[in-house]
């Protein structure tokens, strides 16, 4: 494989999911500060504005992306926007993510399924879909998602979730597989409890920051070996 991507590269540039807030906004600073560009795909909100103009404070350039990432439609429209203005991305980040919490298997209703593995499955692979062509084209390049500690063990009141990332780390790998010798990479990484706004009312205790979180993408992203393609990289805090 190729080297990695980094802040060498003048036209380098990183899309970032669910970039408005807790990890992805933290990953986009940190990818920033870096020297990458950063597209910051989000469904729109004052916090997305702010979360992009925070990030081309930092001196590089920031795309603010609208997009559901559960919808295929708008992840094709996003992936025209991104690719028009920035051209292929060298980092993506499929970091976006949902939790219901608190009802057992029999008790959750088929729409509140659907909306979690939406977001947290179905939304990797379009994304990942979306923008691998225009990447193994450029023939380098490293996808990086946030999967969960959850990937590892069963979460009673929030199978749904579990079952996302389990999913997710399916992906990531079977991914992994697929780029051998393309000179891109696909890692997941498994995070435990964060401190941002998905973990209240969970009742675990906060055991490391977004920006903790933020700094191992990064080092996935731009210095890991190409060697971890195919790892679930577990941090506990
Ligand atoms: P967060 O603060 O709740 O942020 C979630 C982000 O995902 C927000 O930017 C949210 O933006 C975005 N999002 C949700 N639905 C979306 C959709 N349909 N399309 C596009 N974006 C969407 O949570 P976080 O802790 O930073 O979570 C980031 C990732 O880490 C998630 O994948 C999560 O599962 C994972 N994780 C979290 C923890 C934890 O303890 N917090 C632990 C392990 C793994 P909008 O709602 O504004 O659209």
């Amino acid at each position: 494989m190729s080297p990695a991507p980094g802040a060498s590269s003048p036209a380098a540039w990183a899309l970032v999911t669910g970039a408005s807030r807790g990890v992805g906004r933290a990953t986009a600073l940190a990818l920033a500060a870096r020297g990458l560009s950063v597209g910051l795909l989000g469904r729109p909100s004052v916090a997305l504005t702010e979360a992009t103009a925070a990030v081309a404070a930092l001196g590089g350039r920031a795309l603010a992306i609208a997009c559901d990432v559960s919808d295929a439609a708008d992840v094709d429209r996003a992936r025209g926007q991104a690719l028009e203005a920035l051209g292929p991305p060298q980092v993506l980040v499929n970091n976006a993510g949902v939790v219901h919490r608190g009802t057992r298997v029999e008790d959750t209703d088929v729409a509140s399924w659907d909306h979690v593995l939406g977001v947290n499955l179905r939304g990797p692979f379009l994304v990942a879909r979306a923008f691998l062509p225009a990447m193994r084209a450029a023939g380098r390049g490293r996808l990086v998602h946030v999967a969960s500690i959850s990937a590892t063990i069963g979460c009673p009141g929030a199978a749904s979730y579990a079952a996302s990332k389990w999913g997710l780390v399916g992906l990531a790998k079977s991914l992994a597989e697929e780029l051998r010798g393309s000179g891109l990479a696909s890692i997941a990484l498994l995070p435990g409890s964060i401190d941002t706004e998905m973990l209240v009312g969970s009742g675990f205790a906060p055991a490391m920051t977004a920006e903790d979180v933020a700094q191992t993408i990064v080092h996935l992203a731009l210095d890991a070996p190409d060697a971890m393609n195919g790892a679930a990289v577990e941090m506990f805090g």
